[in-house]
């Protein structure tokens, strides 16, 4: 008999569903309808391909509330901000099919003037694209619409077959996108979820797959990389962050204290581009601090099916652990506590919305990933010390300067490897705009044109008239 994975509510700590893993036998079956089907998808043409990816658009929207519920019901996500993800999505699927044929069209790129060859006939230069073959999607849980979509959308539209790992904490919503998929009319052996926790991720990178298209941590990413090294396939991998923030002495203070209070604990602190580290220059300290605890005291933690609810539990019961210890490291070297810090003393895995201040780089929660409602924020005395503080880090996903000349924020930004550079803004992900990391925070691309083309391999004709 398989073995049984268990799918639990984080915030009431009940079973909600077990469900059989795929073992290496079903893992390798599900492999092989997908090689069988994948040339025929690839034969379609692009608008037969668009079409179900379109139809799977529309029912996103009509089913929102119950797709809404189920990933508050799995992930403790407060169901607000469930459904402000889900109905993003729509948005990114837009710009994928907008751009689609200008990415997958053959172009010619060189054409020898009539009479110019020493042959009989004239060369023509053309690459053509295509697909990759079967990808596997390896994904993480704290958003499973964003960064799973950011992957299966382009990849099916590009003429991919599909195996789908979702999180083991994100199980029913990836059955549930599987669903939708198939009634929208994508073909069921093209997209297939594969059940199970690392295991079963693992013995999907047994089989000959043509690509691996990974989000989650650096420490996972690390064995994919080992994994497909000896394959020589395209690999892929969006990793964790410490994404650092600063406020410039000139900065408007209220608009950096909201936004980076919002960025720090949207989604409780579990985004992988949540701002976990503040530099607030000492001019504007005092001022923002207090701004910065205002807006903390004014999220709301309790149910997340509650559409008023900010803060719901934290998805992992494990994290909590994490959690406490960054926060006793910190008050071990000095740091002081404003508000929460510890557990909360009711059913679910709830933590409480922690500030640490006088903070520095010796606490591990100014050096490791928090994922979780816990920030430390740092004074300093000038923009050259917040640049270095910033750059000390192995990560590099995102950072963010707020302050009101441009020069001086843009100049700051330049000196940090962040695959993404923000001004007066944070926790922000655009289509139209490349999704990647440096050093441990990952290799390569989602979104944007090069988020297309990622899941394609180029073609080159040589063509001379006989
Ligand atoms: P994780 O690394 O624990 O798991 C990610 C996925 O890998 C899961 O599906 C898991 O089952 C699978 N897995 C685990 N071990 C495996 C193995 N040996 N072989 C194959 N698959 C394996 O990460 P998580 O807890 O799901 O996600 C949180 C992490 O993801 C954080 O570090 C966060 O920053 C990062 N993240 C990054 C991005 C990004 O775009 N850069 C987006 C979201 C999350």
């Amino acid at each position: 008999m398989a073995d049984l994975l268990s799918i639990i509510n984080p915030a009431t700590e009940t079973l909600l569903q077990e469900l059989p893993v795929d073992d290496s036998a079903a893992v390798a079956a599900k492999y092989n309808r997908a090689r069988g089907a994948q040339p025929e998808w690839a034969a379609l043409s692009l608008g037969d391909r668009i079409a179900p990816i379109l139809r799977f658009r529309d029912l996103l929207i009509e089913r929102v509330d119950t797709l809404a519920a189920l990933l508050t019901s799995e992930t403790g996500k407060p169901v607000t901000q469930a459904r402000s993800e889900i109905l993003a999505l729509p948005g990114r699927i837009d710009f994928f099919v907008e751009n689609a044929e200008r990415v997958l069209s053959p172009h010619r790129v060189y054409a020898e003037p009539a009479g110019a060859a020493l042959g009989t006939g004239t060369l023509e230069e053309v690459i053509s694209q295509e697909p990759l073959g079967v990808i596997a999607n390896i994904s993480a849980w704290n958003y499973p619409y964003f960064v799973g979509g950011n992957v299966f959308i382009p990849a099916l539209m590009m003429g991919n077959a599909v195996l789908y790992k979702p999180s083991e904490f994100a199980t029913l919503t990836g059955g549930a996108i599987a669903d939708l998929l198939h009634e929208a009319g994508i073909p069921q052996d093209i997209f297939m979820p594969v059940v199970g926790s690392g295991l079963t991720g693992a013995a999907l990178l047994e089989q000959p797959i043509d690509g691996v298209f990974f989000t989650g941590s650096y420490a996972t990413g690390q064995k994919i990389a080992v994994a497909a090294a000896p394959k020589l396939i395209r690999t892929q991998l969006e990793l964790g962050g410490k994404d650092p923030a600063y406020v410039c002495p000139d900065a408007n203070v209220a608009v950096a204290a909201a936004g980076l209070a919002d960025g720090a604990f949207y989604n409780n602190g579990q985004s992988c581009c949540a701002v976990e580290r503040i530099y607030v220059h000492t001019d504007v300290y005092d001022e923002f601090l207090e701004a910065f605890m205002a807006t903390v005291k004014g999220f709301k933690l309790g149910d997340p099916t509650d559409p008023d609810t900010y803060l719901g539990p934290v998805s992992r019961k494990p994290q909590l652990d994490v959690l406490a210890d960054q926060v006793a490291d910190a008050i071990a070297k000095g740091a002081t506590r404003r508000g929460g810090g510890e557990r909360l003393d009711r059913s679910g895995w709830y933590f409480a919305p922690t500030v640490l201040t006088e903070v520095n780089h010796t606490m591990t929660v100014m050096q490791e990933e928090t994922f979780g409602p816990v920030i430390g924020i740092q004074r300093v005395d000038s923009d050259e010390e917040a640049v270095a503080l910033m750059q000390d880090t192995p990560y590099g996903l995102t950072a963010a300067v707020y302050g009101t000349e441009r020069e001086r924020a843009v100049g700051i930004l330049r000196q940090l490897k962040t695959g993404s550079a923000y001004w007066n803004c944070c926790d922000r992900v655009s289509p139209r705009l490349p999704w990647s990391g440096r050093g441990h925070s990952g290799l390569g691309a989602t979104l944007s044109l090069a988020g297309i083309s990622t899941f394609l391999q180029p073609r080159a004709w040589h063509l001379r008239a006989g």
